[in-house]
C-alpha cells in the first residue's frame, strides 16, 4: 500500500454524524457538515450526509468543485466569506454563502441568473470572536439593504466563537445571538430560515440544558471527523476518535548514540547510560502534516521532524524498514495531511452496513 497514507473509516464517520444528529435533533438543531479539513473529499462528505447532516459547508471553492464533480447535489454553504474576485463561481457552485460586506453581496447579486434560485445570504454577526462579522448595531441596516437586492435572499444569521478571538459560546452569548435574530426579523419583517450557531466548540452548549433559542443549525467538522471537543480536547462520549489514522513507513531503524551531546553531559558531571531505545526514521515530515499534532503510539516518543522525515524513539519491538507506524492526529495535522500531495487517502467501509451489524462490533458504542 502507498505511504504515507490516511486511512478513513467511513462507517465511523457515518456513526459519529448519526450520533450527533441523534443528540441535537431533539434540541431543535440541525447539523451542517464541514468538509474543509478533508478538502471536500466526496466519499467522506457522503458519509456525513448519510449520517443525517442536512447539508455541507466548505471554506474553499476548489473543494466545492470537487464535491460537485463527484455528483453531490446537496446544499453547500461557503463558510469563508467570499472573495470579491470569486463571486461568479460562488453563485454557480453554492446555494448559500456567509457574508459580512455589502460590496461582496452586491457582486453576488449582480451574478443573478433567472434560471437559478436566488443565492442565500447568511450575514455573519460579530459576537466577540473578532474575525469576520458585522457589528450587531449595524446588522439591521445591512439586512435591509440585502433584502432590497435582486438575485440574493436574506437566508439567515451566523456567528463564530472560539475560532480566532477565543470568545467561548456561553449560554448568555447564545441567548444574545437569539435576541439579535429576533430584532433583525422585526426590522426586516421576515422570518429568518437559518441561524447558524457555530462549530464543534459549541457542542457543550448544544448538548447541555440551556435553551437553544432561535439557533437552528451547527456547523460541525472536527466533532464528526475526530470525535473530539475542540476547546477541551476531550473525546465526545459515544463517538469514534479513530475514524482517521495517518500511516507512515519506517525508512531506518536502529540504535544511535549521540556523541556530542553525550560528551557535553559527561563534562557537566552527569553520566549518560547508553539508551536501549530504538530510533526510527519515518518518511513523513513537515511538508506532509502538522507533526506537532500527531499522537504518538504507546511506547513511542516524538524527537523531531525535518521537511521529509520524522524521528521517533520507541521501546517497542524493532520495526524494520518497510514497516509502518500508525498515528491518530489532531485537526490541524488532519487538514494539512489531507491537502499534502504525497499523502494518499484510503477509504474503508465505503458501503454503509446495517446499523445493527456495526454496533455490535463497536467497542466504543458498547461502552456507552
Ligand atoms: C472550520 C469552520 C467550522 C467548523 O469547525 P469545526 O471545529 O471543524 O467544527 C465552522 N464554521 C466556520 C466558519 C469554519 O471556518
Amino acid at each position: 500500500m502507498k505511504n504515507p497514507r490516511l486511512e478513513v473509516d467511513l462507517c465511523k464517520i457515518r456513526h459519529n454524524a448519526q450520533t450527533l444528529v441523534g443528540r441535537l435533533t431533539p434540541r431543535g438543531l440541525g447539523i451542517t457538515a464541514v468538509t474543509k479539513a478533508v478538502c471536500g473529499n466526496p466519499a467522506i462528505a457522503r458519509a456525513m450526509l448519510e449520517g443525517g447532516a442536512v447539508g455541507l459547508a466548505e471554506a474553499r471553492l476548489r473543494n466545492v468543485r470537487r464535491l460537485r464533480e463527484a455528483g453531490l447535489t446537496c446544499a453547500v454553504t461557503l463558510i469563508r466569506t467570499p472573495m470579491l474576485s470569486e463571486a461568479a463561481e460562488v453563485v454557480r457552485l453554492c446555494e448559500t454563502s456567509f457574508n459580512s460586506d455589502l460590496r461582496v453581496i452586491s457582486a453576488l447579486s449582480a451574478e443573478f441568473c433567472p434560471r437559478r434560485p436566488a443565492h442565500g445570504i447568511i450575514l455573519m454577526v460579530e459576537m466577540g470572536d473578532l474575525r469576520e462579522g458585522i457589528l450587531p448595531e449595524e446588522l439591521g441596516a445591512l439586512a435591509l439593504r440585502v433584502r432590497a437586492l435582486p438575485g440574493v435572499v436574506l437566508q439567515g444569521i451566523g456567528a463564530n466563537f472560539a475560532c480566532f478571538g477565543g470568545q467561548a459560546p456561553e449560554p448568555a452569548i447564545m441567548m444574545a445571538l437569539s435576541d439579535i435574530v429576533v430584532e433583525t426579523e422585526r426590522t426586516c419583517g421576515v422570518i429568518l430560515q437559518t441561524v447558524s450557531g457555530d462549530n464543534s466548540a459549541n457542542l457543550p452548549w448544544a448538548m447541555g440544558a440551556a435553551p437553544t433559542g432561535r439557533i437552528t443549525d451547527l456547523r460541525l467538522g472536527e466533532a464528526i471527523l475526530l470525535g473530539l471537543e475542540p476547546v477541551s480536547g476531550d473525546r465526545i462520549a459515544g463517538l469514534h476518535t479513530d475514524a482517521i489514522t495517518l500511516v507512515a513507513e519506517v525508512i531506518e531503524a536502529g540504535f544511535k548514540s549521540l556523541p556530542s551531546r553525550a560528551a557535553k553531559a559527561t563534562a557537566s558531571g552527569r553520566r549518560i547510560r547508553p539508551s536501549r531505545t530504538t530510533r526510527l526514521i519515518l518518511a513523513l515530515g513537515v511538508q506532509d502534516t502538522d507533526v506537532q499534532g500527531l499522537v504518538m503510539p504507546v511506547g513511542a516518543t516524538f524527537v523531531g521532524p525535518t521537511s521529509g522525515h520524522l524521528v521517533v524513539v520507541t521501546q517497542n519491538a524493532l520495526p524494520r524498514p518497510g514497516g509502518e507506524m500508525r498515528f491518530q492526529l489532531n485537526y490541524s495535522a488532519l487538514m494539512r495531511a489531507m491537502a499534502a500531495p504525497d499523502v494518499e487517502t484510503v477509504l474503508r467501509c465505503d458501503r454503509p452496513p446495517t446499523d445493527a451489524s456495526y454496533a455490535v462490533a463497536d467497542p466504543v458504542l458498547a461502552q456507552h
